[in-house]
C-alpha cells in the first residue's frame, strides 16, 4: 500500500472528512483492521485566508510548498491538496515536489465523464467559480461545459463557505439558499452539480435534491484510496 500525502487544514473541517473517508475506503477495500497510511500536514487556515483576500498568492504558495516538501520528506508517495481553491497554486506546488499530485479537478472530471455528464453546474468559492485555473481546466482538458450561478448567488455561495462552513457552522437558511441556487443551475442546463468546495458536503447532501451532486471531497478521497492500493 502506498502512503497518501494530505495537504490539509483548508479548512480542517473538510480535512477531517478526507481522513475519515480515506480510512473507511481502505478498510472496505482491504478488510480486517486495515487503515490508510497517511502523512497529513495541516496548515493554519487563518493566515492563508488573509493572503487569499489580499491577493498574495505568492505568499500562499510559499506556505503550501513548504508543507508539501515536508509531506514528501515524511514519506508520502503522492500528494492531495485538500481544497479546490488552492489548486490555483497546483502547478507551482507540483513543480516543487518529486511526488505526483492527484488533482481534484481531474479526479472530479473523470468521474463526471464516466457518468456521461457534459454540462455541469459549479459551486465553490468565487476563485473556483470565476477563475480559469478550475473551470478552464474542466473545459480544456475534459470538454465539460460549466454553468455558474449569477453574480449575486456566487457571493452568497462564497460567503457561506468562509463565514460558516470553514468555521464548522451549518444553518437551515444557508442550506435553503444553496438548494435554490442548485435548482437555478439545473434550469440553466446543468445535468449535475459539482460541489467544488470541500466543505459544501457538510451543508448539502444528495438526499436533499433530485439533481445529481458530485462532492469533490468524496471523489478526491476515493481516488486516493484507489491510487494507494493500485
Ligand atoms: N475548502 C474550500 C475549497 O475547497 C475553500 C477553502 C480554501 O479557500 O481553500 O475550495
Amino acid at each position: 500500500m502506498k502512503t497518501i500525502g494530505l495537504l490539509g487544514g483548508m479548512s480542517w473541517e473538510s480535512t477531517a472528512e478526507y481522513y475519515r473517508t480515506i480510512n473507511r475506503g481502505i478498510a472496505e477495500e482491504l478488510g480486517g483492521l486495515h487503515s490508510a497510511q497517511v502523512v497529513l500536514y495541516s496548515v493554519d487556515f487563518d493566515s492563508l485566508e488573509k493572503l487569499q483576500r489580499k491577493g498574495d498568492w505568492q505568499g500562499a504558495a510559499e506556505i503550501l510548498i513548504d508543507a508539501a516538501l515536508k509531506i514528501q520528506a515524511a514519506g508520502a508517495n503522492f500528494l492531495l491538496i485538500c481544497t479546490n481553491t488552492m489548486h490555483k497554486l497546483a502547478d507551482q506546488i507540483e513543480a516543487a515536489v518529486q511526488i505526483p499530485l492527484l488533482h481534484i479537478a481531474d479526479a472530479t472530471a473523470e468521474t463526471l465523464i464516466a457518468d456521461g455528464i457534459k454540462t455541469v453546474g459549479l459551486l465553490g468559492t468565487a476563485f473556483t467559480m470565476e477563475e480559469d485555473f478550475y473551470r478552464g481546466r474542466l473545459k480544456r482538458n475534459f470538454e465539460l461545459d460549466i454553468v455558474t450561478p449569477s453574480k449575486g448567488d456566487r457571493e452568497i455561495v462564497h460567503n457561506v463557505i468562509y463565514q460558516e462552513l470553514c468555521a464548522g457552522k451549518t444553518s437551515e437558511a444557508s442550506k435553503t439558499e444553496y438548494l435554490r441556487i442548485i435548482e437555478e443551475l439545473a434550469k440553466d442546463g446543468a445535468e449535475a452539480i459539482i460541489l467544488g468546495c470541500t466543505e459544501i458536503g457538510m451543508l448539502v447532501k444528495q438526499s436533499d435534491t433530485h439533481i445529481k451532486l458530485y462532492d469533490t471531497t468524496a471523489i478526491h478521497a476515493k481516488k486516493a484510496v484507489e491510487q494507494a492500493i493500485a
